[in-house]
């Protein structure tokens, strides 16, 4: 069993070109591991918080000299010289160290930047890819390659475009590779640039590198995708299908929906959302409705059950196995969104995947539209055979990053196939 020799933490840039953390772990046999902390900019509430260093006028507050000090001078000294037997117990001793709920004494990113660090390390001191450390704490028994989720429009807080809709997702399920999923998602990503320019709108990007034209709604972004689907030589809804996340906390206000100049019921939401399906080859819906709506959601979920689609919960569960519980028990959402960052630690994240695995729940694992080069949650997904995985664009190199490591795993691994039986009623 290694002990923990040094942890070095440092402020690095991310994708929007604030100070995010990245955690540097080095074992007593010399093996070592790094990781970042990705940041959301559309978050739950009931997310574990990060350490920023809002006091300070630098950065605007953003910036992570906190969570640096957290590590290198609370977590470091505490946890030197130790040997965890187990990932778990790493993780146990950073929640008892923190001692808060939400982490928010030393930080979520302090923590998670720590609990993936080690498990880099762990990897390497065992002289195993990361992917087949990760499926053996997480006890695999199927391990596949997921469906890519690629966020070509973006709008809500993601972009200017204008639009409330936030994320616009192109969804390759009739791909017979991973490779083949991403090489599809990206000739569309290609023609969509091509038609929104021959319609005179603009081609510049929001923050997870899908455009951001100012279209006039939902509507005409979905068209618009259909018809960029059929431009690049697939069959819309056979080949590639829609997700949409609403991410419906950006527009709900006192009990109702502010959308498109509406205003809207949970019911007329919903409803909404039912016809977004019947037109256009939409799958999967996120966050239709907002975080403190339970009631609403109730109803939402067994109407776009009864539809046959996809139902993911994003801010309302932000990965908390506690508040998922919850969820499962009333009968809300069939899929939850996984961000390792919304909990704290990969045990807890774990914790959360098994859960969801258990109660019939499908899984999204996903990035934050603030990120970095690391491609830690392609790993983390075929690993626990989540099924599908959202970065973004299949464009910008954070993005990129996370799609080329399931092309480089799936030649590593072979026999694993891509997750696309979970689409099969397409
Ligand atoms: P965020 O958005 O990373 O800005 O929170 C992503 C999402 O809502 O899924
Ligand atoms: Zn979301």
């Amino acid at each position: 069993m290694e002990q923990i020799l040094n942890i070095k933490a440092r402020e690095i840039l991310d994708s929007r070109g604030f100070p995010t953390l990245e955690v540097d772990m080095q074992l007593s046999n010399g093996s070592f591991g790094r990781a970042s902390v990705p940041s959301g900019k559309s978050t739950g509430t009931k997310e574990a918080v990060e350490s920023r260093d809002i006091h300070v006028k630098r950065f605007g507050g953003k910036g992570v000299t906190s969570a640096v000090g957290n590590v290198e001078q609370v977590l470091f000294p505490a946890l030197k010289g130790k040997a965890f037997a187990t990932q778990e117990d790493l993780d146990q001793s950073l929640i008892e160290l923190d001692g808060t709920p939400d982490k928010r004494h030393l930080g979520a990113n302090a923590i998670l930047g720590c609990s993936l660090a080690f498990a880099r390390a762990t990897a390497n001191a065992k002289k195993v890819p990361l992917v087949r450390h990760l499926a053996s704490l997480y006890e695999a028994t199927d391990l596949t390659l997921p469906v890519p989720m690629m966020n070509v429009i973006n709008g809500g807080k993601h972009a200017d475009s204008g639009i409330a809709t936030q994320e616009f997702m192109l969804v390759p399920h009739g791909a017979h590779s991973a490779a083949e999923a991403v090489w599809m998602g990206a000739e569309t990503y290609q023609a969509l640039r091509e038609l929104l320019k021959t319609k005179g709108y603009r081609v510049s990007v929001g923050d997870e590198g899908g455009f951001a034209p100012h279209l006039n709604s939902t509507e005409e972004a979905l068209e618009i995708l259909t018809s960029a689907i059929e431009k690049a030589g697939y069959v819309a809804g056979e080949q590639i299908s829609l997700g949409i996340d609403f991410a419906a906390n950006d527009f709900y206000r006192n009990g109702m929906y502010w959308f498109e100049g509406q205003r809207w019921t949970a019911e007329k939401m919903t409803d909404y959302c039912i016809g977004l399906a019947k037109k256009f080859p939409v799958v999967s819906i996120e966050d239709g409705l907002a975080e403190d709506d339970w009631d609403g959601w109730i109803y939402h979920t067994t109407r776009l059950n009864d539809a046959g689609l996809q139902c993911v919960g994003d801010d309302i569960f932000v990965t908390n196995a506690r508040i998922f519980q919850d969820g499962i028990d009333k009968g809300v959402a069939n899929a939850i969104l996984i961000k390792l960052n919304q909990i704290g630690t990969l045990t807890e994240t774990f914790e959360t995947m098994r859960l969801a695995k258990k109660s019939g729940y499908r899984t999204v694992v996903s990035h934050r539209s603030g990120e970095t080069d690391d491609a830690f949650i392609a790993d983390f997904a075929v690993a626990t055979g989540a099924g599908q995985m959202k970065a973004g664009a299949p464009a910008r190199g954070e993005r990129a990053a996370k799609y080329n490591q399931l092309i480089r795993l799936e030649e590593e691994l072979q026999s694993v196939l891509l997750a696309r039986e979970l689409y099969a009623r397409h």
